[in-house]
């Protein structure tokens, strides 16, 4: 497996560099309510169900609250934005305040600085390509290369083509040429399911297309209730098995496009499909960037990966500030629409 390690190492020193000055501002998630209240305020983004703006903190007795000026009611600071129902909202900025610097943000970087579960980490940054992804989306004018997502199919092959059923996981990883010594780099960027843990992969491998019970998985893989619990929440989140009544799951079956192409968020400008051969250059650097830092990615989050990376390359258009603008101003996104989120057939770039 060919492994660039240049964009990975310029990522992780970037991130360094920024993480405590994230952490000086916003140390905790106390700092974090604090600072996105001031961001709501300044922006006249909290709305009360009286329909007022509000535009000066009133002390309420609840934390994460305000009170409305008007009707006296206790207003959650969270509740008008997608941070609605948050716990970690250190994380959640963390990330917004890496990616709004330039940084690629992995689910496993991200849950080792915000100490986060890797879910949370993984579903905060599917959310924020989707943010990402819903501003391309309402540009005014279209200007994104249209390509077809099989010219990506190197980077996220390796999640579908992997089927070792008989090979325990963590001998597939013992096999997978070592050329960095950190452990995290090992885990983030060479084994071939990016950000899956080893419980995680004994599972998928575990499961087939024949739905299985939470319990039948515990006397296969020998796995706790709560560890069998978690690694089907990261699973059923990257898209890569389905739930079935009675809490049985299976491996995701391949759906068509055309029922990838209907699913896809979004849709209100319908796009033309413009497909775009002299976009090599273009292609191949995402390929090498997502190669090097994210080691591969799934086909259904595709064009999630590629909003991010929009907010990557693209440094006039995006900072810190216009980032969090983007979180503060998008339509609601729920847990269930990552789930559902399906690639379309031919996928948009912005560079
Ligand atoms: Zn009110």
């Amino acid at each position: 497996m060919q492994f660039q390690g240049e964009d990975r190492i310029i990522n992780l020193e970037l991130i360094e560099k920024l993480w405590p000055a994230f952490e000086e501002r916003i140390p905790d998630n106390k700092a974090a309510v604090a600072f996105l209240l001031e961001t709501l305020l300044v922006n006249s983004a909290l709305h009360c169900h009286c329909g007022i703006i509000i535009q000066n903190r009133v002390k309420s007795k609840k934390k994460r609250t305000v009170m409305c000026s008007v009707c006296k009611k206790e207003i959650w600071i969270t509740s008008s934005t997608l941070f609605r129902r948050v716990k970690q909202l250190k994380a959640w900025l963390g990330a917004i305040y890496l990616m709004g610097h330039g940084a690629v943000v992995t689910s496993n970087k991200l849950s080792e600085l915000g100490g986060t579960a890797i879910s949370t980490a993984l579903n905060i940054v599917r959310k924020i390509g989707l943010v990402i992804e819903g501003e391309r989306q309402q540009e005014a004018i279209d200007t994104s290369y249209k390509i077809a997502s099989m010219e990506f199919v190197s980077i996220f092959c390796r999640r579908s083509m992997l089927t070792l059923p008989k090979v325990h996981p963590s001998i597939a990883l013992e096999d997978a040429p070592s050329q960095e010594q950190d452990s995290e780099s090992a885990d983030d960027a060479q084994s071939p399911e990016a950000d899956l843990s080893p419980n995680e992969l004994e599972i998928l491998h575990l499961l087939g297309t024949e739905p299985m019970t939470q319990d039948q998985i515990c006397d296969l893989t020998k796995l706790s209730v709560s560890e069998v619990g978690g690694a089907l929440v990261v699973l059923e989140l990257e898209g890569l098995i389905e739930a079935h009544p009675g809490g049985r799951f299976s491996k995701k079956k391949a759906q068509k496009q055309a029922n990838a192409d209907a699913a896809t968020m979004h849709t209100r400008n319908k796009e033309k499909d413009i497909y775009m051969p002299s976009m090599g250059a273009l292609v191949g650097r995402v390929i090498d960037m997502t190669q090097s830092i994210r080691g591969g990615i799934s086909r259904k989050y595709l064009q999630i990966y590629l909003a991010s990376m929009w907010c990557q390359l693209d440094r006039a258009r995006w900072n810190e500030t216009s980032l969090l603008h983007a979180f503060i101003r998008s339509a609601e996104i729920c847990y269930q629409d990552i789930l559902d989120y399906e690639s379309p057939t031919i996928v948009s770039i912005r560079a």
